[in-house]
């Protein structure tokens, strides 16, 4: 048996929970992917690209007229980001982004900091690439904890993630929040790997600050997207990477030997639809899925502390049903009431008992009305 590189699970929990939904026939609010129809125009997008022949090596760092719409885009934010082709790498999806990142900072032996509950990728990332994850909580309403986060970094602490719009919260970090970590890691070398995955699908007053938007953070930072959540086109796994030039540089170092580029029939079709995207509607899509998907469990016996600020998901408590800890919990609800969650426990490295667990709500309204009656006549 080869021994692992890494501590997470050799099954992540995602694809765990997605099989055993389609092995128990449940509806599928597990894993983050939309089950809905993509816009026409993105398909066409597609077939037009390779109709047009971009189906040979697209350039390194990314198509060029993907980076160009990236800068207009990126410009024309509610919180504009000023970029420059040197400041962005087009990825093979975020996930990918961060390790490469991770890959581009890190030494044997060098402590990274992760923010509790985190998404599952981060910790297997700093440790195949000899780091050493240091866990810090967030706080019980997942906000950052900055006394924790404080006495949490030593002179080995070489980077810190973070993840706003934060999975499994959608809980969004503030200016002010950036503001404080700006200050506390004044004059430090510590690099961060900001994962913003859900930038554009932020509800209600809520607004999205990138890290890199920040002035004093700007220079030390790695912020991570992915076109899978931008555009509901999670298959397609084509992502982009923001950061200073010469971290850039560092960046693509790792990239050319690892990838060297980027799927060139999808690049041309995110380029094309980049620049007919309606950023609002599509946030307004998505802040109704969430609203739809609250009022149709609100009568059941699930409590509900927050909405979701951002993001594919909502946290549910089930202490009204069960007092099983959240993955058997989880487990027993996709067996028997034929509904497929994500238990927080996941999350944590410790696998704590959270009596939570996070439904993905980008999904069609019959999708989400199924679960519901599921759920009804299943349930208390
Ligand atoms: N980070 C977070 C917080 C996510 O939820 C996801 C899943 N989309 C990823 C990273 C991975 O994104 P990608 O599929 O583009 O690798
Ligand atoms: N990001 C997705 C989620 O949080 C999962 C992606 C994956 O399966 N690794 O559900």
């Amino acid at each position: 048996m080869i021994k692992g590189k890494h501590s997470g699970a050799d099954l992540t929990i995602f694809a765990e929970m997605s099989a055993l939904a389609q092995r128990n026939e449940a509806v599928n609010l597990s894993q983050g992917f939309p089950d809905y129809e993509i816009d026409e125009k993105l398909k066409k997008l597609l077939a037009e690209a390779t109709a047009k022949n971009f189906n040979q090596y697209a350039p390194m760092a990314g198509n060029p007229v993907l980076i160009d719409n990236l800068i207009t885009f990126n410009a024309a934010r509610k919180n504009p980001i000023t970029l420059a082709v040197e400041n962005i790498t087009v990825t093979p999806g975020a996930s990918y982004g961060i390790y490469t990142a991770l890959a581009a900072v890190l030494s044997f032996g060098d402590e990274v900091i992760v923010l509790e509950p985190t998404y599952d990728s981060y910790v297997p990332a700093i440790e195949i690439n000899g780091g050493t994850p240091v866990f810090v909580p967030l706080n019980d309403n997942f906000e950052i904890d900055f006394t924790a986060l404080s006495n949490a970094i030593t002179h080995k602490t070489k980077a810190i993630i973070i993840n706003s719009p934060h999975n499994p919260s959608g809980k969004i970090w503030r200016k002010k929040d950036f503001d404080d970590l700006a200050e506390l890691l004044h004059n430090s070398p510590i690099y961060i790997i900001s994962d913003e995955v859900y930038d554009v699908l932020t509800y209600d007053e809520s607004e999205f600050y990138s890290a890199f938007q920040h002035p004093q953070l700007k220079n030390s930072t790695f912020s991570i997207f992915s076109f899978g959540k931008m555009f509901h086109v999670t298959g397609w796994k084509v992502g982009y990477v923001l950061a200073s030039e010469e971290l850039t540089i560092a960046f693509r170092k790792i990239h050319q030997y690892l990838s060297f580029s980027v799927n060139a029939p999808a690049q041309f079709a995110l380029a094309n639809y980049l620049e007919i995207f309606d950023v609002e509607a599509n946030r307004l899509q998505m802040q109704q899925k969430r609203d739809f998907f609250v009022d149709a469990f609100r009568e059941l016996p699930f409590t509900l502390k927050e909405k979701a600020e951002a993001g594919y998901f909502q946290i549910l408590g089930y202490e009204n049903i069960s007092a099983l800890p959240d993955k058997a919990f989880a487990g027993w609800l996709t067996e028997h009431a034929k509904v497929a969650s994500i238990p927080i426990s996941a999350f944590y490295k410790n696998n704590v008992n959270t009596q939570t667990v996070r439904f993905c709500f980008a999904k069609k309204e019959e999708t989400v009305l199924e679960a519901a009656n599921n759920l009804k006549k299943f349930l208390p």
